[in-house]
């Protein structure tokens, strides 16, 4: 378990600062529920937290050197359980949980705190849920259970109510871009083979992880100059009549549709500024021109496109038909993707 790496991540501070604060109080929550989007960091903060709570050492915890941490640190911690989806499974499962059960029924092997994190709680299905709320509604003592899942869960309401609640939030762009050209420096193939020379690269790949840096780590630089071009392409198609709907609909939510659907707020939001600076601004002579009125109606227009395109990624996490949805998207945008 690398909990060390928590503390290379800046926005996470706050939160690893208030757990402290808890643990000095000796009121650590008994479950909290980690609210997060991919690639923030949720897991690595999980970690810390399990390290927090298991570390033996008398100073600022955790040392990462004492018996415990090393024992978290090869990943053989008695009194450390993490559940997370197996591999190609779309639930996790009841088994999994009734482990995990009986695993915290046990007295703490160290003498100390036991802790379960449960990565990718929206995974639960009803039954693994069911079996997991009796353990949250009668902890036992010095139990600690940590669940992450994406803002939009769709956990019972009887499970989330019974956690403390903590969200994690991209950090503004300057912190994570700051972070990010740090992490190329330090790791120079960092990002893929490619790696990324340039700060652009970085400004396209965080916005097209929606903020989220380790997301855009991950990114490659070639990949998202190729998505860039399909993107720009397939819209030059659409404003021309040129390439069937349906077709490309169903093109997208093939390859990459979360990207795609991020690639496209941002644009959207690109043009939005672009007219209103056109709109604002009296010596500017790009953009063309428009009446007021037109500019106006334009410009709404794409805030009522840029509200479809977030209903749209909030409708990619919930299983609801996205093809058609991002039909009726591409249908009803036509107008205003195209010029
Ligand atoms: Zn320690």
């Amino acid at each position: 378990m690398d909990f060390l790496s928590a503390d290379s991540l800046p926005w996470l501070q706050s939160a690893q600062t208030r757990m402290r604060a808890a643990l000095a109080a000796q009121r650590l929550p008994h479950s909290l529920l980690v609210l997060s989007t991919p690639g923030l960091g949720a897991e690595q903060l999980a970690s810390w937290i399990t390290a927090l709570a298991l570390c033996e050492c008398r100073g600022v915890r955790p040392c990462g050197v004492c018996a415990s941490c090393q024992l978290l640190r090869s990943d053989c911690h008695p009194d450390s359980h993490v559940v997370r989806l197996e591999e190609d499974a779309q639930q996790i499962k009841v088994d999994q949980v009734r482990d995990l059960i009986d695993s915290l029924s046990l007295k703490s092997y160290r003498g100390g705190f036991k802790v379960a994190v449960i990565e990718g709680a929206e995974s639960l299905n009803a039954n693994g849920a069911n079996a997991f709320l009796k353990t949250l509604e009668e902890p036992t003592a010095n139990t600690v259970l940590i669940m992450i899942a994406r803002p939009n869960h769709r956990l019972p309401a009887t499970i989330a109510s019974r956690c403390l609640r903590m969200t994690l939030s991209p950090p503004p762009t300057e912190v994570a871009m700051a972070w990010l050209k740090q992490r190329a420096e330090a790791h120079p193939t960092a990002g893929g083979a490619a790696g990324f020379p340039q700060a652009r690269s970085w400004d396209a790949a965080l916005a097209l992880a929606g903020g989220a840096p380790l997301r855009a780590l991950e990114l490659d630089a070639a990949s998202v100059a190729a998505l860039d071009s399909d993107m720009r392409e397939s819209l030059q198609q659409l404003g021309a009549g040129s390439v069937d709907v349906t077709l490309l609909a169903e093109r997208w939510i093939k390859s990459n549709p979360g990207l795609r659907i991020a690639w496209l707020e941002n644009w959207i939001t690109r043009r939005v500024h672009e007219w209103t600076t056109a709109g604002n601004s009296h010596q500017s002579a790009e953009p063309v021109r428009l009446p007021a009125a037109l500019l106006k109606a334009k410009i709404r227009a794409l805030f009522e496109l840029l509200d479809a395109a977030r209903e749209l990624r909030r409708f990619a996490s919930t299983g609801m038909n996205q093809q058609l949805a991002l039909e009726a998207f591409l249908l009803g945008g036509r107008t205003a993707l195209a010029n």
